[in-house]
């Protein structure tokens, strides 16, 4: 009986340390743990508590939700330690892409055109899809097509030479934001509007209307983003918009078949709450911890992304006065569960209010 008496007293040991209720976070890092380029000092101090540097000595697992991208997760990982002094995993960054891999099963081998970023957008082949074809590839093929600028020399390297006239575009991606609007515009009209999918055909509005439409994937739908520069810059959402107007104007008013991953989209937030389920296990031995809706929290600086995405899913959200919201604008749209100054103040009132 040895054995179930030392389980017994383990048992005990474990019982009499009072264990604090889960809690998760994610946060968003534009605005609220960096301004642009320069890392906000309370983020740094802020990780460290939650990483135990707290009253309570107790880890709270997190990750980060960010509509931004244009890079692999792994270096954006990278980047994110170096940043905040913490050895942050890959596991623990989603990217307004991120997400977008759940469409490999529809398009691994079918030609794409992926839109935005100042390169060709990363994750296009990592993630598995394997016919992507940027604006830099049509443009290359005919000049003519966006005649205010040539190629440019630096994307010679990058540039995929194709045949497109035998070429069938099954979607476009716009994985990140678009560097040069006008071009863009341009090629998400000529796929929307051809002849399936062939760049330089076209088809009757008429004929538009009865058909299957090829469908454009947006990464997000943020209208502004906030930098270091004194004022919101426009997003992607701002692209999506312009798109969508002069789509209208030159069909005569017919929609786009357009879907939008990141926040404030539920399969982000459904992504991410996997995720973050899934680090506290991890962080708890591979015990199988739960962490109620209610003790997940999102912080963050955009009410009409962040805020309402989090209150939709359930979570709770601290929203931050160092990035997008200004109290000039009066109470936010979406109610966050705290307001705070700064992330560091949210973090501390979060864990006072749960485990005081
Ligand atoms: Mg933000």
């Amino acid at each position: 009986m040895r054995g179930l008496g030392s389980a017994r007293i383990l048992v005990r040991t474990i019982a009499t340390k009072k264990p604090q209720t889960p809690l998760a976070i994610a946060f968003d890092i534009d605005g609220v743990l960096k301004q642009g380029s320069v890392v906000l000092p309370e983020a740094v101090r802020t990780l460290k508590m939650l990483e135990g540097d707290n009253p309570w000595q107790t880890k709270v697992p997190y990750l980060f939700i960010t509509n931004s991208g244009g890079k692999e997760e792994s270096k954006r990982a990278l980047d994110l330690s170096d940043d905040f002094k913490q050895k942050i995993v890959p596991e623990q960054v989603i990217q307004a892409h991120t997400v977008m891999q759940s469409l490999v099963s529809l398009y691994a081998d079918k030609p794409v055109l992926m839109i935005g970023g100042p390169d060709l957008p990363p994750g296009g082949s990592r993630y598995g899809f394997n016919q992507v074809y940027t604006a830099f590839d049509l443009h290359a093929y005919a000049p003519a097509s966006f005649p205010y600028a040539d190629p440019n020399p630096e994307q010679q390297d990058a540039v995929r030479h194709a045949d497109f006239s035998k070429i069938q575009f099954e979607a476009i991606f716009v994985f990140h934001d678009s560097r040069e609007w006008g071009r863009d515009i341009q090629y998400c009209l000529d796929i929307l509007r051809s002849d399936q999918g062939v760049f330089g055909t076209m088809i009757t509005n008429e004929e538009l209307r009865k058909r299957r439409k090829i469908p454009i994937y947006f990464s997000h739908g943020d209208l502004l983003w906030g930098n270091n520069f004194a004022l919101p810059r426009l997003g992607q959402g701002a692209f999506r918009t312009a798109l969508e107007a002069v789509y209208k104007r030159v069909t005569d008013g017919d929609e786009m078949n357009a879907i939008t991953f990141g926040k404030p989209e539920q399969m982000t937030y459904e992504y991410a709450n996997e995720l973050l389920q899934m680090l506290l296990n991890r962080a708890s031995n591979g015990n199988d911890v739960h962490v109620a809706p209610e003790n997940i929290w999102m912080i963050g600086d955009n009410p009409a992304s962040d805020i309402m995405g989090a209150n939709n899913f359930g979570w709770s959200s601290a929203l931050v006065r160092t990035g997008v919201y200004r109290d000039v604008e009066g109470p936010p749209a979406h109610k966050p569960t705290l307001i705070a100054d700064n992330v560091e103040e949210a973090i501390m009132k979060i864990m006072r209010n749960t485990w005081s």
